[in-house]
């Protein structure tokens, strides 16, 4: 396995957009891409592709170019996404309800294996996806956490209650936290927060249109 310190999260954020491409062409039964290829599908030059990848080892083959089902592979054990991930929801309202009913996440090997809220009316209440089939009471979090060595969160909570959950999380043993709540996380060293915030992006699109920017801004770093 390469080291993966040092890299920086765009390289990073990039591998999954390349992964997603390469899947795409394994559907299709393409036996390789070329890094032109992969540069157009993420909107990058083809050095920086070559440059991504070279951060995690050597795949090209001259004159082949990238073989799909070697890439593919070496990606998803970079990512860690060979592995099927036991994830915990915090926060069974409306986000919390559309997250615990996407598909999308066992696809990619995340099990979503139980769903907590601190809503007695909604604590029992079947929990769509999950493992668990019922909502269950935050009061469980930290024994199901340990139970089953989950590294993985999400937290659909108000920006009031998220920080105080992800510290208890991080005490339980979870590793990342992908955070829904309008809100930073304060966290320890060796836990990593990923916050999405649909509003932010909005704005950065919105000052995409604004400056007649065009394109995908493929990586959501506002820029293109
Ligand atoms: P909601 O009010 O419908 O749901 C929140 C849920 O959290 C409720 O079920 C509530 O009982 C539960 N909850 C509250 N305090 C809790 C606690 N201490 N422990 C456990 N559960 C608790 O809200 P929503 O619309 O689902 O939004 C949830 C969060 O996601 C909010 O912070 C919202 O701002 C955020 N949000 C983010 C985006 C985004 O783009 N990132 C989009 C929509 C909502």
């Amino acid at each position: 396995m390469a080291k993966s310190e040092g890299i920086p999260a765009p390289a990073v954020r990039r591998l999954s957009l390349y992964l997603r491409h390469l899947e795409n062409s394994q559907g299709r039964n393409r036996a390789t891409v070329s890094s032109r290829e992969l540069s157009r599908a993420v909107g990058v030059t083809d050095a920086q592709v070559r440059k991504d990848l070279a951060y995690f080892g050597q795949f090209g083959h001259p004159g082949i170019g990238y073989r799909v089902d070697d890439l593919v592979a070496r990606m998803r054990e970079i990512l860690g996404a060979d592995k099927v991930r036991s994830v915990v929801l915090i926060g069974a309202g409306n986000l919390g309800k559309a997250l615990m009913s996407y598909r999308g996440f066992r696809k990619k090997n995340f099990n979503l294996i139980a769903v907590f809220d601190n809503d007695p009316q909604k604590v029992g209440e079947p929990a769509a996806d999950a493992v668990c089939d019922r909502i269950q009471s935050l009061d469980k979090l930290e024994a199901v956490v340990r139970k089953h060595e989950v590294k993985l969160a999400i937290l659909a909570v108000p920006a009031s209650a998220a920080q105080v959950i992800a510290e208890r999380l991080a005490t339980a043993g979870v590793r990342g936290i992908l955070n829904f709540a309008p809100v930073i996380l304060q966290t320890r060293p060796g836990v990593t927060t990923s916050t999405v915030d649909l509003a932010v992006q909005l704005e950065q699109l919105s000052f995409l249109v604004t400056t007649g920017q065009t394109g995908d801004d493929r990586d959501g770093d506002g820029l293109n």
